[in-house]
């Protein structure tokens, strides 16, 4: 069971503080939301846990090691980031395919990633035919290929349909609930409700609240 901890990050981008501060803990066998408008500091803060940014100062760990530590960084943590797509002219199924070449994960996890996420007929379509809802489940089954403890989520249902946003809903209280440990970034307090156990919420790159969903909506 693997534990995130965010201690003290503050990045900066020149004068902009884009984060400050940020402390807080990501539990297992929960979906942990974390909320903000657009603009608080969320991408940022998820790029520095993954080893895509600098922390100005701080740390974010990951199995209380940082990113570029963890021995099998795809096998730990499953990430899909916003605006991270798949290269169009590809068959959805290669995308795949080359991911787990290039992490040495067996090749047999391809089948059953596509099958999690119901896209094993739509496989052999190139990706410019795929909906904006079956990218974002390419994107989700590229996350679980190396069946990871550790899934984050930037933002993953923006632009879905009902159907879409409560496939993503679903998925993400069964896969918590094997005991791993979900982080899902939303702007939006609706997409927590029914989704998220805990709420970490962020405004202006400081956390200014964390709790139980219950908590957290009676505090706003
Ligand atoms: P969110 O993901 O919550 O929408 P971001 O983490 O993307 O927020 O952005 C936080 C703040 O940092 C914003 O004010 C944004 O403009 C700024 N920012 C993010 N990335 C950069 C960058 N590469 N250079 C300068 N400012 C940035
Ligand atoms: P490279 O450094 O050549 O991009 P990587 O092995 O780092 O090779 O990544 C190969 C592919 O796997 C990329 O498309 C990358 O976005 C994706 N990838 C890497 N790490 C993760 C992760 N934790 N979750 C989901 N996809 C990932």
């Amino acid at each position: 069971f693997v534990v995130i901890e965010f201690k003290g990050v503050t990045k900066r981008y020149g004068r902009k503080v884009a984060v400050a501060e940020v402390t807080f803990s990501v539990r297992p066998g929960k979906v942990t939301g974390f909320l903000g408008p657009n603009g608080a500091g969320k991408s940022t803060s998820l790029r520095v846990l993954l080893g895509l940014d600098h922390a100005t100062s701080g740390t974010a760990l990951i199995d209380g090691k940082r990113y570029r530590d963890l021995r099998y960084p795809l096998r730990t943590v499953g990430a899909l980031l916003d605006g991270a797509q798949p290269a169009p002219d590809r068959r959805g199924v290669d995308h795949l395919i080359w991911i787990a070449r290039s992490n040495r994960i067996p090749r047999s996890r391809v089948g059953e990633v596509l099958d999690a996420v119901g896209l094993t007929d739509a496989a052999k379509q190139r990706v410019s035919k795929y909906s904006l809802g079956m990218r974002q489940r390419l994107g989700i089954a590229a996350a679980l290929l190396g069946d990871p403890a550790v899934l984050i989520l930037d933002e993953p249902v923006n632009g879905l349909d009902p159907d879409g946003i409560r496939w993503i809903r679903n998925f993400l209280r069964d896969y918590a609930t094997q005991g791993r440990t979900v982080l899902l970034s939303s702007h939006l307090m609706t997409e927590m409700a029914g989704t998220a156990d805990d709420v970490v919420v962020i405004a202006n790159g400081r956390i200014v609240a964390d709790g139980s969903l219950p908590e957290i909506t009676r505090g706003h």
